[in-house]
């Protein structure tokens, strides 16, 4: 899902049509764009496209447009269409899109739902990457070639890392959600832990609704907000979306041009560097410090280099000497390693999890072209050379609320402790491995948790 930190962050919006008067953003998102090419699907490159640009007087509601939360939700309601109309959705669209909504139960249960168990890295991954995505993902580049090459020219992303998004968001539209999406951001805007996200998302899909003259009932998405061919949240393709097509108005629900051009453009704006990889398979050298596999351990790629860090598949070659790439252990030490570049963090900014932007990458990869490392006979999931640890048993949620609760008795400073292994938790395992003297790898194992009980014991 197209996520960003938007929420709070007052700052612009941009027209869903045509005829806002603005500064056109092309100039800003162009960069390798200039291929000179010709774009016979979309505008010429040099051309504003209409559609992207800045609404100039448009106000974005902050998150105190959110009502305070109460036990009737018909009261919330009809305080939250005043705010809507307050903030410039029409009174008209607000009442029709609001009227007779009540709660849905199974948006409050997704929101409250803490899985017991998670799924291994290698598990996620032989399902992202597919041998039957990866079939149909070539189809569709074929299918679209001629639009994917002049989003390619404009945006500088190329066509198969798009549609391996589309491929893992949707399973390339097969799975949009069919959630109304209003009564989910309502759900979410009157009760739960996303009072914010769903307040601020339910104000831009009202606009969105009526900008484009939609009915409301047709508006679906997932149960939290993510809607369309590529999942964009309302907030994501009011500041992102794209009419590629120029017909007028941005369709990410049945355009791929303005769906594939939308999600471009969002991995623009996070930082896509045309003609750069995302990463690649390494092998890390004997001894390597695992401590240079931290998230903050960013460097030139001829450092990794001079320090011995070598492609893992046969003919492939390191990113160019002066990217800045870090290293990637997402099943630990005894996994496989990665390189990944600024676009592997773009692609973060899509959707803020090592699995998913690894998936992407790796499905991309699996698409084939120039460039591609070729797969040898013996890969593992996800075309990888090194094979995954699936001896390893992920953590259950009982067990890791117990990692974090022994880490925070020796002093490490795990963030809250709620069963969730995030970036804060990640180091303080990092931490606590280098104190010991294990590989600082920062990935929360059993035989970690067994190592914490024993340094812990005698601690409550
Ligand atoms: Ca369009």
């Amino acid at each position: 899902m197209a996520r960003n930190g938007l929420i709070g962050r007052a700052v612009r919006r941009l027209g869903l049509l045509a005829g806002f008067a603005g500064v056109s953003l092309v100039s800003a998102c162009g960069a390798g764009g200039e291929a000179g090419m010709a774009t016979p699907a979309g505008p010429e490159p040099g051309q504003p496209i209409q559609a992207i640009q800045v609404a100039a007087t448009a106000r974005l509601p902050a998150e105190a447009a959110c009502p305070p939360a109460g036990r009737d939700f018909g009261r919330w309601l009809s305080e939250f269409r005043d705010r809507a109309v307050a903030a410039g959705v029409a009174p008209a669209v607000a009442a029709r899109a609001l009227a007779g909504l009540t709660p849905d139960p199974e948006v409050v249960r997704r929101d409250r739902h803490q899985p017991e168990f998670t799924r291994a890295m290698w598990d996620y991954i032989s399902t992202a990457v597919s041998a039957s995505r990866v079939a149909r993902g070539r189809a569709l580049l074929t299918r679209h070639r001629q639009v994917l090459d002049a989003i390619t020219a404009r945006f500088g992303v190329p066509g198969s890392v798009i549609v391996a998004i589309f491929g893992l968001e949707t399973d390339y539209g097969g799975f949009t959600g069919g959630f109304s999406l209003v009564r989910s951001l309502a759900t979410l805007g009157f009760s739960g832990r996303r009072r914010g996200f769903g307040c601020v998302q339910l104000f831009h899909a009202l606009r969105l609704i009526e900008r484009n003259d939609l009915a409301p009932s047709a508006l679906t998405g997932s149960w939290a907000g993510a809607t369309g061919l590529t999942q964009f949240i309302p907030s994501s393709l009011a500041r992102y979306g794209v009419d590629f097509d120029q017909d007028g108005r941005i369709d990410i629900w049945r355009s791929h041009a303005d769906a594939f051009a939308s999600t471009a453009n969002h991995l623009v704006r996070a930082g896509w560097r045309a003609g750069a990889p995302w990463g690649l398979e390494v092998v890390l050298p004997s001894g390597f410090d695992w401590r240079m596999a931290a998230p903050d351990q960013t460097r030139p790629v001829a450092d990794w280099a001079w320090l011995g860090v070598r492609p893992a598949a046969d003919g492939a070659r390191l990113p160019p000497p002066d990217l800045a790439a870090r290293v990637e252990v997402p099943a630990g030490h005894r996994g496989p390693a990665f390189l990944v570049t600024d676009n592997f963090q773009a692609i973060l900014g899509y959707n803020n999890a090592t699995s998913y932007a690894l998936a992407v990458g790796l499905l991309s990869d699996r698409f084939g072209g120039a460039g591609s490392p070729r797969l040898g006979a013996s890969a593992h999931a996800g075309g990888v050379v090194r094979p995954w640890p699936t001896d390893e048993r992920p953590l259950k949620r009982a067990e890791r609320l117990l990692l974090q609760r022994r880490l925070d008795a020796l002093g490490y400073a795990v963030g809250a402790i709620d069963g969730i292994i995030g970036r804060r938790t990640r180091a303080a395992v990092r931490t606590f491995q280098d104190d010991v003297g294990l590989p600082a790898d920062g990935f929360a194992s059993s035989s970690l948790l067994t190592r914490l009980g024993s340094a812990t014991s005698g601690t409550p």
